[in-house]
């Protein structure tokens, strides 16, 4: 038997999320919409095709879901295999993660007076529906790692850019930065334009 994915999902999505940034609003108001939109894409598990939620032992994997056309934001799949994790790093933009299968922990860092980065209160693990926010207003470095030391994770992520081609930087915990440009880890995006299917059943 097949299983039909509904993509429509992820395309409803993008279009309130758009719908959502038009007239710029602050950005207090996009994390807690767009947390609230996310948390209800990422409630149900039937939209991700799986060439978007595939693990590879050497590194955690970013697929690009999608990029407005102005680059007001950009949707990624994060996909950790067992045990992986990032560095410590910062985004430099809002960004909303959202928890889709597996879990992950996120462990907040801040700088001391010395300079060197200390665990900012307790990691906050996240479970499938749960969703959380990081910008350089409400904090901004973090390391993630996946859960699971025997499993696969995957965590829908939106920021206020095309996050993979945005400048920042990894940290080590004595303060010390790093600039690096993350990338994608795909060359092709999901069709989320095809409504075809759904034509034909209405
Ligand atoms: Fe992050």
């Amino acid at each position: 038997m097949t299983i039909e994915l509904n993509i429509g999902r992820l395309r409803g999505f993008v279009t309130a999320f758009a719908e959502l940034l038009e007239g710029n609003p602050p950005e207090a108001k996009v994390l807690c919409d767009g947390g609230a939109l996310l948390q209800q894409l990422v409630a149900v598990d039937d939209w991700l095709p799986d060439t978007y939620a595939l693990a590879r032992p050497e590194r955690y994997q970013q697929y690009l879901l999608h990029a407005d056309s102005a680059e007001r934001f950009s949707i990624v799949s994060f996909v950790w295999g067992p045990g992986q994790a990032t560095p410590i790093h910062d985004h430099t933009v809002w960004g909303l993660v959202g928890m889709l299968r597996g879990a992950e922990y996120s462990q907040a860092y801040k700088a001391g007076a010395d300079g060197c980065l200390r665990p900012d209160g307790a990691a906050v693990k996240l479970l499938p529906g749960m969703v959380e926010a990081v910008s350089p207003s409400v904090g901004d470095i973090h390391k993630v790692c996946n859960a699971f030391p025997d499993q696969a994770s995957v965590s829908i992520h939106v920021y206020g850019a095309n996050i993979g081609a945005v400048r920042r930087s990894v940290y080590a915990e004595d303060g010390s930065s790093k600039p690096f440009i993350s990338g994608y880890s795909n060359s092709q995006l999901p069709n989320i334009w095809d409504l075809s299917s759904e034509l034909k059943n209405t």
